[in-house]
């Protein structure tokens, strides 16, 4: 009938390897549009999850839908970030190895939320023996802690994570989830000081100055009134409609006490939380001379004589509340370790450490950033992406030809753009950007921000992902300032301004400074010296140290897209889906999908689970594991074009096959 829809007109396909002839960006777009209308958020790409942030609350996190998800296959029901949590558990069992789900896309597309979901789904479905209760418990409860600490409101994001966040969730070989392990990524310390317009510092000092109980303030000092520290109100918006901070207080608060965090700890942390405050409000003024002096009247006169005399010659205003500063960031960032630390601590598996156990990892990191003016905080965020970017089209694209490749079953190969160009001029040894700017930091007094400019331009004038005002035609000059750099990274153009990347990447204390604030600390905290290495480096040491925990375990990924800019319900921008869409490589990834098979195995584990299904190969098979697999599929009814043999694994052309066969399986067991 002309004109009627149908169901599947209306709601779209829900794995797109399925969609009918089209791979071209429209026909993508408009099948994530139609389902978005739906309030579908979810679709797969074959084993991939590419969900599109709704911006309103959708009752599908139930405990009911949980259930409903639990140990079911994969492609039976819509599709849902619990399907392929569940899916990763229950393959992380069935081959005792161990699994990564990767959460990636731009700032405010849903990553974190994806990331707390999954978490959820394994405390609330797994099986449980009371004793991990706790631990379960714990793990869920971190959750808010770390995001008090480490998110911010900013432009893009008004729960920004300003670190990037690895959770190892071990499970026994019953699969109960029993201890967890988080490691964190470079912290946005530069916040503790300064925020843009329109930001926020780190949510926990609004929470403690507007909910925190009059003792604790009394104790701490402090004034329950964000509007009174100039830590917290450099973007002007330090009261949001969108945040609680009173009721997250109360929410931290809880769960510190549940996370085995004593009194004792309690008032440190807080302690230190307080600090930086109070630090922030010291000010200088110049005496006669030009030297700093405190100039309100307090009684900081250990402070006072840290930031005004350093040991030959007295600070400067402008020094002195550099140096302020400096410290301020540096006690939050140890603080924030610290908690990181104490949080592993209490969720640590005291119970069966010995025993056998397999983690899923879960990876929740700063998205893609673009701001107005973008510093080096977001060059290395955006960097960071680039890497994951390069993980993925490891993983996935190239591992999957190069497995029919090593297969011996025939491929044609899909053209794909490789983001590794732009990792190697930012990340290469003696020419990528961080070891030039590592050496600038080396010449102390002579280097400044413009000089490590200048020798960009010396090493990467005829890169093509790389622009300067110097090197730009007429046309791109116009656009930059003479102090900027511009990368062309994978997802869009960032035009970097160069002021503050040695300062930032030196990261330095001031040696006096260092030594007063260390001062009755036992002399392990002297270690530091002497092995200084620059912030930039230092994080390219722990993202390839992130790259080789991954490579070593099965993907997963979720790929969240930011539907509008405006964090408005229910509205899909298609330009702006059709350009994360473009840069992810969603369609190349669904290509490379359609082209082969969805479904492989190895010829053991393969033979393992479906044995009971055919008589020759049950209870045991005493050939060769691939003939064992040719009899069983035979048996089975496989049709000639639906499988391929390969060296070591059979490789299945379509979902429903499998099913049939898994059905099967249920009926026989
Ligand atoms: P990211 O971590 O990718 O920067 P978040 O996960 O913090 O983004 O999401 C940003 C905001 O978008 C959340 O605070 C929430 O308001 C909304 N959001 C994200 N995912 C969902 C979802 N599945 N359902 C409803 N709202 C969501
Ligand atoms: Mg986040």
């Amino acid at each position: 009938m002309e004109g009627a829809l149908t169901a599947r007109d209306r709601v779209g396909i829900q794995d797109f390897v399925l969609l009918d002839t089209h791979t071209s960006e429209n026909a993508f777009l408009d099948n994530l549009k139609k389902r978005f209308n739906e309030d579908l958020i979810y679709t797969y790409i074959g084993t991939l999850l590419v969900s599109v942030n709704p911006y309103k609350q959708l009752d599908i996190y139930s405990k009911k839908q949980m259930d409903i998800y639990m140990g079911v296959n994969f492609f039976e029901l819509p599709p849902h970030i619990y399907a392929l949590a569940d899916n990763a558990y229950h393959t992380m069992l069935a081959e005792a190895n161990n699994h990564f789900i990767l959460i990636s896309g731009e700032s405010g597309a849903g990553k974190t939320e994806a990331s707390k979901k999954i978490l959820q789904y394994y405390a609330v479905s797994c099986p449980s023996v009371s004793p991990m209760d706790r631990v379960r418990d714990r793990m869920l409860l971190s959750n808010p802690v770390l995001e008090a600490f480490g998110n911010a409101k900013t432009l893009k994001n008004d729960n920004s994570s300003r670190f990037g966040k690895y959770m190892d969730i071990q499970f026994d070989i019953q699969g109960e989830a029993v201890g967890g392990h988080i490691l964190s990524y470079l912290l946005e310390k530069s916040r503790v000081v300064h925020q843009n317009q329109g930001e926020r510092n780190f949510h926990i000092f609004y929470q403690l100055v507007e909910g925190g109980e009059e003792d604790l303030l009394r104790q701490l000092g402090l004034e329950s009134n964000s509007q009174h520290y100039s830590y917290l109100v450099k973007g002007q918006c330090a009261n949001m409609t969108s945040v609680n901070d009173q009721n997250d207080w109360r929410t931290v608060r809880n769960a510190l006490s549940s996370i085995e965090f004593d009194n004792g700890d309690i008032q440190d942390l807080f302690g230190v939380i307080a600090s930086v405050l109070h630090l922030g409000n010291v000010q200088f003024e110049s005496d006669n001379k030009g030297n700093a002096k405190l100039n309100n009247t307090c009684s900081y006169v250990l402070l006072s004589n840290i930031f005004t005399i350093q040991v030959l010659s007295p600070f400067t205003v402008d020094y002195a509340t550099y140096a302020r500063d400096a410290l301020a960031k540096a006690i939050y960032g140890r603080a924030f370790t610290w908690l990181v630390n104490k949080i592993n601590e209490s969720m640590e598996n005291k119970v069966s450490r010995h025993s056998k156990k397999t983690v899923i990892g879960l990876l929740d990191i700063y998205g893609f950033e673009v701001f107005y003016v973008n510093s080096f905080e977001q060059f290395c965020i955006n960097y960071c992406n680039e890497k994951l970017q390069q993980l993925f089209i490891q993983l996935t694209l190239k591992s999957e030809q190069e497995e029919y490749e090593a297969e011996g079953i025939g491929w044609e190969p899909v053209q794909f753009f490789n983001n590794k160009i732009i990792c190697d001029l930012v990340e290469e040894k003696h020419r990528g950007i961080i070891s030039l700017l590592d050496e600038e930091c080396l010449r102390p007094g002579e280097a400044t921000d413009l000089t490590f400019l200048e020798r960009l331009e010396e090493k990467m004038g005829s890169h093509p992902h790389f622009v300067t005002h110097k090197l730009a035609d007429k046309t791109t000059r116009k656009t930059l300032e003479r102090g900027d750099f511009r990368l062309l990274h994978y997802a869009g153009e960032v035009t970097y301004c160069v002021v503050g990347f040695l300062d930032k990447n030196n990261d330095l204390l001031y040696r006096n400074i260092k030594d007063v604030s260390s001062r009755g600390r036992k002399q392990g905290g002297r270690e530091e010296e002497g092995l200084f290495q620059p912030v930039a480096s230092q994080f390219k040491s722990s993202l390839v140290g992130l790259t080789d925990i991954l490579m070593s375990k099965e993907p997963w990924y979720v790929r969240c897209l930011k539907s509008n800019e405006s964090k408005q319900p229910g509205r899909f921008d298609d330009s702006l889906v059709l350009h994360q869409v473009k840069y992810l490589g969603l369609t190349e990834h669904l290509r490379v999908r359609r082209a082969g098979f969805a479904y492989r195995r190895r010829y053991e584990v393969f033979l393992q689970r479906y044995k009971p299904l055919c008589p020759a190969t049950w209870p045991h098979w005493k050939g060769l594991p691939a003939d064992g697999v040719e009899v069983l599929v035979r048996h089975l009814g496989y049709q000639p074009d639906e499988y391929k043999m390969g060296r070591t694994k059979i490789f299945i052309r379509h979902p429903r096959t499998l099913f049939a066969t898994e059905d099967a399986f249920e009926i026989c067991k």
